[in-house]
């Protein structure tokens, strides 16, 4: 087991590492900008360096700096939490040229799902269902246009190197198909330094439903379940939960058990998610994370299982802990996503937190690195906190979320607090009746604050 990581992150996912290697007995090295110094990872870890100023790609994303503090301090692993350096290929690679441990999976993996042309070409080879669409990058307009007569409109245009729900483009007519290709190529190239666009159907109706996966890199992997991760807002989730309500056991075992085989074959290690889109009972791949995800505690509710945990050890060069017939899925686990902005227009909404009162009790766990007189700074992401409960049932979590939604208290920012209370309390959503489409006519019809 490592005696030291280092961990390449912030805000909550920061102590949320920390949290996972302090339980192992493991020394944690915390890092930061020079407009992180106050927070809450840098005061909880054993030892801490700071990186750089405040703007991420001198500090969070400055890999050098990143090796100089492994150096001075003597980490042997380095855990990239989401964001930041989780899916750079580069940094895992020269970690191990200098004889540490990136706490995730090998670079060739996070290298092949990273370009997403390549990611759905494996995902067919590995028997994983995928979206209808070209098959690799698109050359040009005429090639665009025949393809989508052929999958039908309405086509989204994607970027290759897209992340973040950036690149995408819907075409609903010929004419759209040659002005979306032409904004998407221009758009990938600015945003990402690579103007490979793809095409696929636009599915009109279809829910986000992500599985959690476990790899040993051995030639065994396991599912941990899914994740519903329909309600989104520009792409971006928002509101996630386990079980999905629109599965059936039949299907999650199904769908589970494709995926897990898929990663066996490919020897993947660590924890990773595979998404797809859901419709009218299909799978649909659309990518894979190769790292953990800002939901991944959902999963771990209805589980038991402790993801970064497992995550460490896998890395360490342990086996699985647990066998595929071992996962218990026990009661419904739902996460909010409290972020530092209007709730409605969602500008953000940085500076000091006047009060904070995150709630409690049973089944109730929120993941967050404010407190009372932090000042949230305006670099980063407005993630404040994830709001997670557990019930026993939809009905118990959805009871549970609306009271500790009620019991929180931020103030001093503006919050998307608010809209949390206006969801729990509404009927669709308390249904289990919505697509990824649902929170943007939401937004669109309720009346702005
Ligand atoms: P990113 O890497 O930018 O997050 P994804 O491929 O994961 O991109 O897609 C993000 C979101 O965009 C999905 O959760 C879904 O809401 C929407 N989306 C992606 N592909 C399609 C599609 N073929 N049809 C309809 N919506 C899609």
């Amino acid at each position: 087991m490592f005696d030291k990581i280092l961990i390449a992150n912030r805000g909550e996912i920061a102590l949320r590492i920390l949290r996972a290697a302090k339980e192992l007995g493991i020394s944690t090295v915390a890092v930061y900008s020079t407009a992180d110094k106050e927070a809450m990872h840098v005061k909880l870890a054993d030892e801490s360096v700071c990186i750089g100023p405040p703007p991420a790609r001198e500090s969070y994303l400055n890999i050098p700096a990143l090796m100089a503090a492994c150096e001075i301090t003597g980490a042997d692993a380095v855990h990239p939490g989401y964001g930041f350096l989780s899916e750079n290929a580069r940094f895992a690679e020269i970690l191990t040229e200098h004889g540490l441990v990136f706490i995730g999976p090998k670079a060739e993996h996070i290298r092949l799902m990273g370009d997403k042309i390549e990611a759905k070409r494996t995902a067919t080879r590995l028997g994983i269902p995928c979206v209808p669409g070209s098959e690799g990058a698109v050359s040009d307009e005429t090639e665009a246009l025949r393809i989508a007569r052929d999958i039908g409109y309405p086509v989204l245009v994607k970027a290759a190197a897209g992340g973040g729900g950036r690149g995408m483009k819907v075409a609903r007519t010929e004419a759209d198909l040659i002005d979306a290709i032409a904004t998407a190529k221009t758009e990938a190239k600015a945003a990402f330094g690579d103007d490979a666009v793809y095409l696929e159907k636009y599915l009109q109706k279809p829910r986000h439903i992500e599985i959690q996966v476990l790899g040993d890199g051995k030639g065994r992997a396991i599912h941990l379940g899914e994740r519903d991760c329909s309600l989104q807002r520009r792409h971006q989730k928002v509101w996630e939960e386990s079980p999905s309500p629109a599965l059936n056991p039949a299907e999650r075992d199904a769908i589970g058990g494709i995926v897990s085989r898929a990663m066996a074959d490919l020897g993947y290690i660590g924890v990773g998610t595979i998404e797809f889109l859901y419709e009218n009972g299909q799978f649909y791949f659309i990518e894979m994370n190769t790292r953990i995800q800002v939901e991944h505690p959902v999963t771990e509710m209805v589980t038991g299982i402790d993801l970064v945990n497992e995550q460490i050890k896998i890395a360490a060069g342990s086996p699985l802990s647990i066998a595929q017939d071992d996962v218990r899925f026990d009661g419904v686990a739902i996460e909010c996503r409290v972020n530092a902005e209007h709730p409605r227009t969602f500008m953000p909404s940085p500076g000091r937190i006047s009060s904070f009162h995150p709630p409690g009790g049973l089944g109730v766990r929120v993941d967050s690195a404010a407190y009372q007189g932090y000042v949230i700074p305006p670099y980063y992401d407005s993630l404040v906190g994830k709001l997670i409960v557990h019930g026993r049932s939809r009905t118990e979590a959805l009871m549970r979320l609306r009271r500790s939604l009620d019991e929180f208290v931020v103030d001093g920012v503006e919050t998307t607090l608010p809209l949390f209370r206006a969801l729990v309390r509404n009927s669709e959503i308390q249904d289990g009746a919505y697509d990824i489409h649902w929170l943007e006519n939401f937004l669109k019809d309720a009346p702005t604050e």
